[in-house]
């Protein structure tokens, strides 16, 4: 179990216990050395006064007073007397009484005393302390309050003139007296421990204040430190180790106030280092955004132009249909499909009959508009998967995929038609213009440059046969 006790009640109870221990120390030592003092004043004062009445009474005359029939002699009253007026003399005195030795026993002579309890001739004492038989030797007194059937009594003892160390006459002081003088001693004694407890309870609440200060404000500060506060400081002088430890406490404060001082400084730098980097990291991304926007914008030109530039090599410039390397390619993918799938494709090689003589009569600009309404022609004519493509002057090679040799009749049939029976208007004039067309369907081991002989071959047999038809190639 933890027992928590404060600092300033430990230092509280430790010197309040010391004082208390040395005050107390050097009251009892004072109080009993003034009790001892009474007590030898006392027993060297009964001495004295049971010496002085030893002298005055002379022991011969008492040898006769054995019983107490002796009461009526002479000597016994005579003593009686004379013990009587003694007693008289001082206040103190309560009883004198002489008494006879007989070997270890002790007996009553005279007694003063005048109540019905008094002590006759030949009464044994029994209660004999050790200072009363020392009494019938020499001058002796108790060393402490003896009780007996007449009360408590502090007495004193001395050797009878002429008693041969037989007789002594003792003399009581009576209790209460001796109680009242100790009563008085001990009063003085309590009053002073009672101001020394009443000072050392002052002195160790100074003394425990004293010392636990300065801890008290340190803690304080502790605490004031934790929450924040660098700049207060411990502001007292004690003029011992205390002072070496506040010192350094300040010093610590002070050097935390600088360091927090100088933390706080790199932290605004460090957020003005920030925030320039951020805006030079915006302006950056921008820029770079804005060069990425010109590039891409650049690309897609660029990619616009390489397009139209591949349309552009794939298409003819007069009519605006595929030209001879675009249907070359088509031819090559077309010939892959049929060895892989044999997916059939037919070829029309279509001329336009007497081509020359338009050009010589209408003049080749209206030449040239027959050939792209031709090649209108032909493409509201076919399919959208047909190929049609401008082979050279008024040549047109068209391919029909998926497309055998006797579709390839039908369709070649359906353009003849087409071209023919409709004339082209030039110069508010129809002109009828025809045309022969050869067909060839690709065959297994043929290359492009074959399979187009055998549409051409076709399409001059055409010619020869009168033109304005269609001709099958015989291959
Ligand atoms: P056929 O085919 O019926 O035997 O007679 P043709 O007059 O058509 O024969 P030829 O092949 O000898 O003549 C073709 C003519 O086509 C020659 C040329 O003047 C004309 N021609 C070729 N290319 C063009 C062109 O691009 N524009 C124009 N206007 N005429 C062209
Ligand atoms: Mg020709
Ligand atoms: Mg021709």
């Amino acid at each position: 179990m933890n027992f928590y006790m404060s600092l300033r009640r430990k230092f509280f109870f430790s010197h309040f216990f010391a004082i208390l221990l040395i005050s107390g120390s050097v009251g009892v030592y004072f109080y009993t050395s003034a009790m001892n003092n009474l007590m030898s004043q006392l027993r060297a004062s009964l001495m004295k006064s049971a010496a002085m009445v030893s002298v005055m009474v002379d022991a011969r005359s008492l040898d006769e007073i054995t019983t107490r029939k002796d009461v009526e002699l002479p000597a016994y009253q005579d003593c009686l007397r004379k013990l009587r007026a003694l007693r008289k003399t001082n206040r103190d005195i309560a009883y004198l009484y002489i008494m006879r030795r007989e070997g270890e026993r002790v007996f009553f002579v005279v007694d003063s005393d005048d109540s019905t309890n008094q002590a006759l001739p030949g009464r044994e004492y029994e209660k004999k302390p050790k200072e009363l038989l020392e009494g019938f030797v020499r001058p002796s007194a108790d060393k402490k309050i003896t009780t007996d059937e007449w009360g408590s009594f502090l007495s004193g003892y001395a050797p009878l003139k002429n008693g041969g160390g037989k007789y002594l006459v003792g003399l009581d002081m009576r209790s209460d007296e001796v109680r009242f003088k100790m009563r008085q001693i001990r009063l003085a004694a309590v009053i002073p421990f009672v101001g020394s407890l009443f000072l050392a309870l002052v002195f160790s609440r100074i003394l425990s204040d004293r010392q636990t200060t300065p801890i008290q404000m340190l803690i304080s500060r502790c605490r004031s430190i934790a929450a924040g506060r660098l700049d207060e400081k411990v502001d007292i002088r004690t003029n011992d180790e205390f002072d070496g430890l506040i010192q350094a406490f300040n010093i610590m404060s002070e050097r935390l106030a600088e360091s927090r001082e100088h933390n706080r400084n790199y932290q605004r730098s460090l957020e003005q280092i920030k925030n320039e980097l951020e805006i030079r990291v915006q302006e950056r991304t921008s820029e770079l955004n804005e060069l990425n926007n010109q590039l891409v914008q650049e690309i897609d030109v660029r990619k616009k132009a390489e397009n139209s530039l591949a349309e552009a090599a794939r298409t003819d410039s007069l009519t605006g249909i595929f030209n001879r390397r675009a249907i070359w390619e088509q031819l090559e993918y077309h010939i892959v499909l049929f060895r892989r799938y044999q997916t059939p494709f037919t070829l029309l090689m279509c001329d336009l009959d007497h081509f020359k003589p338009v050009n010589d009569t209408y003049g080749h600009d209206i030449g040239d508009i027959v050939l792209v309404k031709t090649a209108e022609k032909l493409r509201e004519s076919c399919r959208n998967q047909d190929f049609v493509s401008r082979w050279g002057g008024e040549e047109f090679l068209i391919l029909l995929p998926n497309t055998d040799i006797q579709g390839g009749a039908i369709a070649a049939e359906k353009i003849r038609q087409k071209i023919s029976e409709q004339p082209f208007e030039i110069n508010d004039q129809k002109l009828v213009i025809t045309v022969s067309i050869g067909i060839a369907a690709y065959v297994e081991g043929l290359s492009i440059d074959d399979c187009i002989k055998q549409a051409d071959s076709a399409m001059y047999q055409a010619k020869r046969e009168g033109r304005n038809r269609v001709a099958v190639s015989s291959d």
